[in-house]
């Protein structure tokens, strides 16, 4: 073989190999590296090779394939007619050639030919069949004939019907997505926990339905747009959609029918410019032939329709230069690489810094000081670097090392067992976390004080006012000589101290939260605060790691952060501190007349008539604490089918043992 024919077969090979990894990243992994643009870059390639040398082309190469393969660990679903992926097109000439594709198979006038514009949801996309006016199986579209069944968690998404009018067997199509202000807040509660945040709605939306346990699921903001099926006596999308959304089924209101090339232009820059105020990310518009007759007659290439176009939005990503890589410590100590960017304009926005998640991302994507970088910026995520444009790569670009020790107190640094990321050990001797701590405190779901905002703490914590959080309840003795600083006057001061004011009465799970304890976000503040009611049970009951791992939500990890935060001399001389100065609000157990208020209850076995999430927030509902495990403060255990070991503990500790119809009639249904 010639050389040159053996450097395109290599080349040919390592981009396959290169986007199957992504595929498998992307499909079953959800946790891509690199951006679409680029992956759609890599494929074109790809494609264009095999073009040049069909020699080389292969039924297994990835540019004939859909999508991922189903994961293995859900059963496996076939779709009754496989579920393609669309082409996509990059400009409006690429529209243009579609049309004049579609009318030359056709043979038929443009003014014939009836066309449909939807948005293109960005998220995951579902097949769901109901038969007899039920949600028989859903799958995820998975490699387009096999789909891996997610009935069970696609029956916790609320507004998806599970129960129609319509009895003859029909299928829908769609996507399901998160929409930007869940996705904010489901990211800020994973922040809490420390657990590792998602890359955009997308990601966070696959990850969700991909969950083995459909409680975690139920627990995720799932929503859906119907853009597919079939149902009897619909001849056009325009009439399976109308059909679908009387039924029930969320139909995306910006649908609109099109007749020419210009009626598409208009709704792609009217689309392209209404992008950012939608509460769902779109990444384009489709296109697509509205009669199904005309479908039937264009029917498909190998891996996608001839009767539909995806025009893809330019990503929001651009180019700039790395002037330096610097290191954030955070509340908890966690250190992160952060890049110092030229000021770069992207999508609407001044973006000077990005971060670079840790060091083994920078070296994955070997960043150093001076390289172009690509920068992206998803919805109103922190952006981040996405790869370097290593052929601009000038001469003296300087490698980044992660520092061993803390760049603010010097303390060493070092990784935890199995995670990646540098830790300050510092503790409170670190003024970095003291002034994350102190943000923490007063930030807008904790004490939330109006006026004392990140740029305020710093400079009070500079000045010597503020060194610990009860100095913040002292400022009013510094109010004449605060007043005659820069940017602050009588009124300002006022201001502040009246809203610092206000911020002493406190619910108990809010202050529990402001205290910044490690893994104890919004959600595991309230667990807490329900159980132990007031601040000084509180400190008295979280010194035992059993009971605070049995209490359903907190897990063996948070306990015994807990527990640490708790028994270390000096949080307990702050909390006795803040207690001087705050009136901490016992929680207020919502008084339900009921016969298991105040009780608590263990749930075990499977119950056939609800599900045990429902079945948990019935009893909360009513007044009694849930936990998941037996215990001598257990008042009742609830046993459905199949009890184990929990029933016999209850037995032996003599608590008192129900049957799913006793629980039943004790709540009432
Ligand atoms: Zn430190």
């Amino acid at each position: 073989m010639p050389s040159s024919q053996l450097n395109t077969i290599q080349e040919i090979e390592a981009l396959r190999a290169e986007i199957a990894k992504h595929d498998r990243l992307y499909h079953e992994l959800d946790k891509p590296l690199i951006s679409d643009a680029e992956y759609d870059a890599l494929k074109k390639h790809l494609e264009a090779l095999e073009r040049a040398h069909p020699e080389f082309a292969t039924a297994s190469s990835p540019s004939a394939k859909v999508g991922g393969k189903p994961s293995s660990k859900f059963g496996k679903v076939q779709h009754s007619t496989p579920m393609l992926s669309l082409a996509n097109a990059f400009s409006s000439q690429d529209v243009q050639d579609f049309l004049e594709r579609v009318q030359k198979f056709l043979n038929l006038p443009t003014s014939a030919i009836e066309l449909i514009a939807e948005p293109k949801i960005d998220g995951l996309s579902f097949s769901a069949i109901f038969e007899g006016g039920k949600l028989k199986v859903a799958a995820t579209r998975g490699d387009g004939e096999f789909g891996e069944d997610i009935t069970a968690n696609a029956l916790t998404i609320q507004t998806l019907p599970k129960e129609v009018s319509y009895i003859k067997h029909f299928e829908v199509r769609g996507e399901i997505y998160i929409d930007k202000a869940d996705f904010l807040a489901l990211n800020e509660s994973r922040k809490a926990l420390e657990e590792e945040q998602f890359a955009n709605p997308r990601n966070a939306a696959a990850g969700s339905l991909r969950q083995l346990d459909p409680k975690v699921t139920a627990s995720r903001p799932l929503k859906y747009f119907v853009w597919g099926g079939s149902i009897e006596g619909a001849s056009s999308q325009w009439e399976l959609l109308s059909k679908l959304k009387s039924l029930g089924f969320t139909v995306n209101e910006k649908i609109k029918l099109a007749q020419n090339s210009e009626d598409l232009d208009e709704y792609y820059s009217q689309l392209s410019q209404e992008r950012g105020d939608l509460e769902y990310d779109i990444d384009g518009i489709v296109y697509k032939v509205n009669s199904f007759a005309l479908q039937q007659r264009l029917g498909a290439l190998s891996r996608s329709p001839r009767w539909a176009i995806a025009h893809k939005f330019p990503a929001a990503s651009a180019f700039t230069k790395v002037l330096g890589i610097t290191v954030q410590v955070g509340r908890t100590g966690a250190l992160t690489p952060v890049a110092e960017l030229e000021p770069v304009g992207i999508g609407g926005v001044i973006v000077q810094r990005a971060t670079l998640h840790n060091e083994e991302d920078i070296e994955r994507k070997d960043v150093r000081v001076g390289d172009l970088v690509e920068v992206e910026r998803a919805g109103d995520v922190i952006p981040r670097v996405v790869r370097v444009e290593l052929s601009k790569r000038p001469e003296n670009t300087t490698v980044f090392t992660m520092p061993d020790n803390c760049p603010i107190c010097g303390s060493p640094a070092p990784k935890e067992e199995g995670n990646v990321i540098r830790r300050c050990s510092g503790g409170i001797r670190c003024e970095a976390q003291i002034i994350e701590c102190l943000k923490h405190f007063v930030s807008r779901n904790a004490l939330n004080i109006d006026g004392l905002g990140e740029k305020q703490i710093e400079e009070f914590y500079r000045k010597g006012l503020i060194k610990t959080h009860d100095d913040i309840f002292k400022l009013g003795q510094f109010a004449t000589s605060i007043q005659n600083w820069d940017g602050w006057g009588v009124q300002s001061v006022q201001n502040l101290l009246n809203a610092i004011d206000k911020a002493k009465n406190v619910d108990l799970d809010k202050f529990i939260y402001a205290l910044g304890i490690r893994f104890v976000g919004e959600a595991t503040a309230k667990i807490l605060a329900k159980n132990f009611l007031s601040v000084e049970s509180l400190i008295a009951g979280c010194s035992d790691v059993m009971y605070l791992s049995s209490l359903d939500g907190i897990g063996a990890k948070i306990a015994t952060h807990i527990v640490e935060f708790f028994g270390n001399a000096q949080n307990i001389k702050l909390l006795k501190r803040l207690s001087s100065h705050l009136n901490i609000k016992d929680f207020e157990v919502q008084n339900v007349n009921s016969e298991i208020s105040g009780k608590t209850l263990v749930f075990t076995g499977s119950l056939s008539a609800m599900s045990r999430q429902e079945a948990k927030s019935i009893a909360e509902r009513l007044g009694a604490k849930v936990s998941s495990s037996v215990s001598a403060k257990t008042d009742f255990l609830v046993c459905g089918d199949d009890a184990g070991s929990k029933l016999k503990q209850a037995r032996s500790l003599g608590i008192k043992v129900l049957t799913e119809k006793e629980w039943q009639r004790l709540i009432n249904i």
